[in-house]
């Protein structure tokens, strides 16, 4: 991965995420206060204005920026979740101006590190861990097992997938939605939800 693969990836996130916006703010309407697709569209909005205005020379600057940007704008529970991992994902690249499969897979467990480690949630706790989570196992396992970036990327993808639909049936341990206990039941994870998105921009953004 290369700066410009870097910021394509984060360009078609940025776009995913603002386009859906009515429905991450929907499902947060649902199980806790109706703001993660307004809170993402703001830190978005100013990641796609950040990538614009700004010459980056080493892979993971870009990443470090991203997250530094997160979590000024965006508040909320998911913007030092997501401001972190992005950091942390930044840091844990290479410097220079490409990262290489290991390299991606050591940042990706960094960056799960780092939400893990601020949020303190566990699998299965209905939040974005449990689409995170899967993501970063799966994209680890295509690569041991020899696949490229687009097919490590694209099993990710699924994996988030499967994981964010899966947090429906879950109860919320953490977050805002664990004050509905058993209430919050049925309703799938509005983060869960837009880490698939992310995951699924690297995707679309590597397919062949
Ligand atoms: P807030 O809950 O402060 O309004 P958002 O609505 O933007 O923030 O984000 C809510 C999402 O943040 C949840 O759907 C969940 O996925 C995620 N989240 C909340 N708390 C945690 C946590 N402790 N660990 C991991 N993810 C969390
Ligand atoms: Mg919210
Ligand atoms: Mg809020």
């Amino acid at each position: 991965m290369d700066v410009a693969l870097a910021t394509a990836w984060l360009r078609a996130a940025a776009g995913a995420v603002i386009a859906d916006t009515d429905e991450l703010t929907k499902l947060d309407a649902a199980i806790g206060d109706g703001d993660h697709g307004v809170n993402m569209r703001r830190g978005f909005t100013a990641v796609a204005a950040v990538l614009d205005d700004t010459a980056f020379t080493g892979v993971g600057e870009v990443f470090v920026k991203v997250g530094g940007t997160l979590i000024a704008k965006v508040g909320g529970a998911s913007g030092p979740l997501y401001g972190s991992a992005f950091r942390a994902f930044g840091k844990a690249l290479p410097p220079g101006e490409s990262a290489g499969l290991g390299d991606l897979v050591a940042a990706l467990r960094a960056a799960l590190e780092a939400v893990t480690r601020l949020g303190g949630a566990t699998p299965g706790d209905k939040t974005l861990v449990d689409a995170f989570g899967p993501a970063v196992t799966a994209f680890e396992e295509a690569v041991i097992g020899g696949a490229g970036l687009p097919e490590a990327a694209a099993g990710a993808a699924r994996a988030a997938g499967d994981g964010a639909r899966a947090t429906t049936a879950l109860t919320a341990r953490k977050g805002r939605a664990s004050y509905l206990g058993e209430r919050s039941a049925g309703h799938q994870d509005p983060g869960a939800t837009s880490t698939w998105l992310i995951f699924q921009a690297l995707a679309d953004v590597t397919a062949p």
